[in-house]
């Protein structure tokens, strides 16, 4: 994945509008030319519609996941050039590190939360815009153009995964365009996806040997994911509430 340091804002605007469309908005991702880094048989090309047929999903294995490691951030931040401002309640964050402690045995999990990619968004019902949208591939996303940053999603979103731009913002990545007072959350790196790729958080975690996250396809049964949650189970935060959530959660 190229890093790219700085972008036009012609650029920006032309990666926004590929991104919005559901095109293969990044390069394609080459370990050497002609070699294909995570070209997946779901990789769509640029002119097929999002379908949904397929629906992205997480798994995290919380005991694989430890308290001192912010791999899945770090790699999160890099990829769409969030820094923060040295002003943590407001800085950009699109994944959040939480310690969960069990009162009884004290026994203690870490984990990351994202936006949880909902099949029934809150945040999607409340805007009054249109900009907070599900994909029919279950990626809930926000159109900048749109966005006029009430921030109302923010305040429906159960999971707190929503970040609000105060900012002006230079070096943006031009696969992941962002905008001063407007609203954002994980992507689930849907410009990698597009190209048959894996989020960065996944691939971060993958380095590190924890092999804490695995991404795949909810829809297909034969997936690694759908092949862990039938044989493991896992469980969603807070389904109580009936979102739906397509993040799931191992040991807590
Ligand atoms: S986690 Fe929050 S931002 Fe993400 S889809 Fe659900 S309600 Fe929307
Ligand atoms: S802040 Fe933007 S995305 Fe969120 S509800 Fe308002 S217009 Fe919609």
């Amino acid at each position: 994945m190229s890093d790219t340091k700085s972008s036009t804002p012609g650029a920006v605007n032309e990666n926004r509008r590929r991104w919005l469309q559901g095109g293969a908005a990044a390069a394609m991702i080459t370990v050497a030319p002609g070699v294909l880094l995570w070209r997946s048989p779901a990789a769509r090309e640029a002119d097929q519609a999002v379908t949904s047929a397929v629906r992205w999903g997480l798994l995290i294995y919380t005991s694989r996941c430890e308290e001192n490691c912010s791999a899945c951030v770090d790699g999160c931040n890099q990829e769409h050039g969030l820094k923060g401002h040295g002003r943590p309640q407001t800085d950009a964050q699109w994944i959040r590190k939480i310690t969960l402690r069990d009162p009884t045995s004290g026994h203690v999990r870490s984990l990351p939360v994202m936006c949880q990619h909902c099949e029934h968004p809150p945040c999607v019902d409340v805007c009054p815009t249109g900009a907070s949208f599900k994909r029919a591939d279950g990626i809930v996303l926000v159109d900048k153009h749109i966005c006029i940053g009430c921030r109302y999603c923010m305040m429906a979103c159960p999971y707190k995964a929503r970040s609000f731009v105060h900012e002006e913002l230079t070096d943006q990545k031009p696969h992941s365009p962002r905008g001063k007072g407007t609203v954002e959350s994980c992507t689930l790196c849907v410009h990698r996806i597009d190209a048959g790729g894996i989020p960065a958080c996944v691939e971060a975690c993958e380095r590190t040997g924890h092999q804490a996250l695995v991404f795949g396809d909810l829809n297909d049964p034969d997936s690694l994911i759908s092949t862990k949650l039938r044989e493991l189970g896992a469980t969603q935060i807070r389904d109580d509430l009936g979102t739906n959530p397509g993040v799931y959660y191992r040991g807590i």
